[in-house]
């Protein structure tokens, strides 16, 4: 399997889809894995993963796609690659994505954009972001599962525009350590695959508590793939008026009243429910997830990691700041950093990073309100629209890209865990996702009611 990978992964080489490639590490790992057998524990014994540039892989390059981390190769494994490695899994390489997980096109990475192996009319399409490449990775088959991370949506979104199945998992399943830091309160890594069961297969894998990460919680990990049973009677989804948004794609529309109707036709019982303060889950994540960021990344100062900008006679330790980091981070990354400092600032901090936080506790509560009413899990479409060209959105305005991002950040800000299962095609060919939202800590329920729709 490791080889008919690494082979596609050549073939397919303009998707842009791995942008570190390790094939003698896959080699050893994958002879490695035929040595030594399936075994309890080693549930991804020989299967060949692709791993998000934003994890930290030892001695490989880990560079968040963005060119201040250049020729960083950390000395150190996150928790998540070290345990699925244990688990058996074979690393192929590193995969593309958003500079530092922020976009939701992939076209913010100092590689270039990742390209979605869907197409209309020999158009190139984004994979979404910011884990495109591991959507386009796994939807054109260059690899069996990938990794992702999703702070408002990044496993989500790529996931819905490229027919994969992915799930964030609740805040806190999944240790961050050792994944390149974006907004710490909100980012989570999950899994990317094929089909609902090995999503649960690799979620069981990557999940657990970590002392190296003090918000991981101390809980069992389930055995996802044993809780898909299929079996969804008596249970009740909610479908939030909210989401429910003027203008709404039709055929995003359509497919949503169509997952709703299989749900009904699996025995569950389909309830309108509502989540009042959804509309103000985009702005309130654009200031948490800004400020979060701009704080995060003061550590890229030119003298910790990666690359220094070339200095002049006569420049300081301010000037070598200052074009390190001016040379160092993307358009979209120094405009997060701006807005971050910004709102955390002595004279704007009340009015907007307070404000957001007390708005962010009212999206939880609306989603305890609905939880506390009997809803075992919310049904909401997962993305606003199809896949759009390259270029077309990123070049002229972030606002308009942000928007992306509206069924998908709540559940960030509640701490909530989400998947997106593939829900059929729009009008035009493309792919579009359904998104289940679940209880904190209940991902085997809330993959076994995204089984039923696969
Ligand atoms: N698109 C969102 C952002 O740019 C979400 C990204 C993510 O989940 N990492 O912040």
């Amino acid at each position: 399997i490791t080889e008919a990978c690494l082979s596609e992964i050549e073939a397919q080489g303009v998707l842009n889809a791995f942008v570190h490639k390790t094939p003698e590490i896959a080699l050893d790992m994958a002879k490695a894995a035929d040595a030594r057998g399936y075994a309890d524990g080693a549930a991804l014994n020989g299967i060949p993963l692709g791993i998000k540039d934003l994890f930290c892989t030892k001695g490989v390059d880990s560079q968040a796609a963005s060119g201040i981390l250049n020729g960083f190769k950390p000395e150190y494994e996150s928790t998540v690659t070290t345990k699925l490695f244990a688990s058996g899994a074979v690393m192929l390489g590193k995969l593309n994505m958003d500079e530092f997980a922020m976009g939701s096109s992939n076209e913010s990475s100092v590689y270039g954009p990742s390209v979605n192996p869907w197409k209309v009319d020999d158009r190139n399409l984004i994979p979404g972001g910011s884990s495109g490449g591991s959507a386009s990775a796994v939807a054109a088959d260059l690899c069996i599962g990938a990794t992702g991370t999703d702070t408002g949506g990044s496993i989500r979104q790529p996931a819905a525009l490229t027919g994969t199945v992915g799930i964030k998992p609740t805040y806190g399943r999944v240790s961050r350590w050792g994944i390149i830091a974006y907004a710490s309160s909100l980012d989570q890594a999950g899994p990317m695959t094929k089909t609902v069961r090995d999503s649960a297969i690799m979620l069981s894998a990557m999940a657990g508590h970590d002392m190296k990460d003090s918000t991981s919680a101390d809980l069992a990990v389930p055995d996802f793939e044993a809780a898909l049973t299929g079996d969804i009677k008596g249970k009740t989804i909610g479908i939030p008026r909210e989401y429910r948004l003027d203008g709404l794609n039709a055929d995003v529309a359509k497919l949503w009243d169509q997952g709703a109707e299989m749900l009904r036709d699996a025995g569950a019982k389909v309830v309108d429910i509502s989540l009042p303060h959804t509309k103000y889950a985009l702005p309130t994540y654009y200031v948490i997830a800004s400020a979060e960021a701009s704080s995060n990344l003061a550590r890229y100062d030119g003298v910790r990691f990666g690359e220094r900008a070339k200095l002049g006679a006569g420049d300081g330790i301010t000037e070598m700041y200052e074009k390190t980091r001016a040379a160092g981070f993307g358009p979209e990354v120094q405009r997060r950093i701006m807005v971050g400092t910004y709102v955390l600032s002595a004279g704007f901090y009340d009015a907007y990073y307070n404000r957001a936080r007390k708005v962010r506790t009212l999206i939880k509560r609306d989603f305890e309100n609905a939880f506390a009413e009997g809803v075992d899990a919310i049904l909401a479409p997962a993305t606003p629209s199809p896949a759009f060209g390259i270029g077309e959105v990123s070049d002229h305005d972030p606002v308009q890209m942000y928007l992306n991002d509206v069924f998908t950040v709540t559940l960030n800000l509640a701490g909530l865990p989400g998947v997106s299962v593939p829900a059929g095609l729009a009008s035009n060919g493309l792919p579009l996702g359904l998104q289940l939202i679940g209880r904190a800590w209940e991902e085997a329920d809330l993959l076994n009611i995204a089984y039923t729709l696969e």
